[in-house]
């Protein structure tokens, strides 16, 4: 009898197990179903540069039922509202519901606003393309805003976060906006960007010298490091930084923080700090039948350590949890995961970016590092049949 697979999100994690899954099994074997939250697959990993205005919407959300034509892939757009493990079965939203053999949770993560005050009530994420155009929109507006009342806490752009989205989105706002003011006889002198960080660095995936050809760049366009501050407060357009000072703004992007998925925290698998706990092959340790992919779960290095969630690491496990689940419906042997990381890139605006790659770590940085970084988004569109998004 044909077996129910129901993959819960449509990130890279989910995406990849999905088209994987039929891959191996047909429709006689599996029924396939995928729920995200929206109609489009949304290249997170480019969502600093929609952000910014630097790319289309469309270029970075994928019509999920494009990338999954004639997989025979049923797709359900909207919200999960609970997942009933024991009873085998999804709920949405809507009222709709799912029943299933084998679950595949890949969810992803959500921003941590680590409980600081006034945080999320008053700041932007970028977590979406919906978050992604609201900056945008609001970039243009408070440049508006600062030509009419003059106050400078409207030419104020502050990212919390030095991690790769933090430092890829102050790169994109220090190229972006002395267009967005020339176009609004604003000059771009007035304008403040800041990024603050609670670490003593940015980063921490990069060597040193990398990190400070990244600082030195981004310090030449005027962008402001505050590092080893950590945030206490958003109140009143002005962040309050531990150090008793603050930053009169009226917008402040958090990247922060991720933590995992409170829909996967709370079903009842096993979870450390709110991320699933897995075994070898990407099971639940607690429930065999329910695989995990991507941010929502945890897996360890040889050391015990675990990996930073990233879409390199959410795209490989996406891979073996559908060969597994693949395996598992066949009565074959699952392999474990080893996960392969080919090396990080960041950019840093529109033609500067800093990268390590391969196993010796080769490091790149400039117009190289840039393009290697496009590269790899196009390599990766390119492996869902996706290239259709970069044609005007
Ligand atoms: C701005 C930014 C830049 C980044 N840059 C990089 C980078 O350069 N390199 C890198 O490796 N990583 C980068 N990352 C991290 C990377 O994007 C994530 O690690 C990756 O997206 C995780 O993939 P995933 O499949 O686990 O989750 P996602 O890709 O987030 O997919 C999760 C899916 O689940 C859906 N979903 C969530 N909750 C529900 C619900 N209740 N109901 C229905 N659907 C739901 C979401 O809509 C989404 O489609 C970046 C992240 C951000 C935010």
């Amino acid at each position: 009898m044909s077996k129910r697979i129901v993959i819960l999100g449509g990130g890279y994690g989910g995406l990849i197990c999905a088209r994987t899954v039929r891959t191996h099994l047909s429709s006689q074997q599996a029924a396939i179903t995928i729920v995200n939250r929206h109609p489009e697959h949304q290249i997170v990993t480019e969502l600093h540069r929609l952000a910014a205005g630097n790319v289309s919407q469309h270029a970075v959300s994928l019509p999920l039922d494009r990338l999954l034509k004639r997989k025979n892939i049923d797709v359900k757009i909207g919200d999960v509202s609970s997942i009933d493990i024991q009873g085998g079965k999804v709920r949405m939203d809507s009222g709709d519901s799912c029943e299933y053999d084998v679950l595949v949770l890949a969810l992803g993560s959500e921003t941590n606003y680590f409980g600081i005050p006034g945080l999320k009530e008053n700041s932007f994420s970028l977590k979406s393309v919906a978050d992604a155009n609201r900056i945008h929109a609001h970039l243009e507006q408070q440049i508006l805003q600062f030509k009419m009342m003059g106050d400078s806490s409207d030419a104020t752009f502050v990212v919390g976060g030095g991690g790769l989205s933090g430092v890829e989105l102050i790169g994109e706002f220090a190229d972006e906006l002395p267009g967005i003011c020339r176009r609004h006889g604003v000059s771009f002198e007035v304008v403040g960007l800041y990024l603050i960080e609670a670490m003593p660095t940015i980063l921490p995936m990069f060597p040193p010298h990398l990190v400070q050809r990244a600082i030195s760049s981004l310090e030449a366009r005027g962008v402001k490091f505050l590092l080893g501050c950590p945030v206490t407060g958003m109140r009143d357009k002005a962040v309050t930084l531990k150090d008793g000072s603050a930053i009169k703004t009226g917008t402040f992007v958090w990247t922060g923080g991720v933590k995992g998925n409170p829909l996967v925290a709370g079903c009842g698998i096993e979870v450390e700090r709110g991320r699933a706990k897995v075994n070898p092959y990407l099971q639940s340790v607690s429930h065999p039948s329910v695989f995990l992919a991507g941010d929502c779960a945890v897996v360890k290095d040889y050391n015990g350590r675990p990996y930073p969630p990233s879409a390199q690491l959410a795209l490989q496990m996406g891979r073996r949890v559908g060969e597994n689940v693949a395996a598992a419906v066949q009565g074959k042997r699952m392999k474990t995961f080893h996960p392969q990381l080919g090396g990080t890139l960041a950019s840093l605006g529109r033609k500067d970016g800093i990268g390590t790659i391969g196993k010796r770590g080769i490091t790149l940085k400039g117009t190289t590092a840039s393009v290697m970084k496009k590269a790899s988004n196009v390599r990766y569109l390119s492996s869902i049949n996706g290239l259709f998004s970069l044609l005007p």
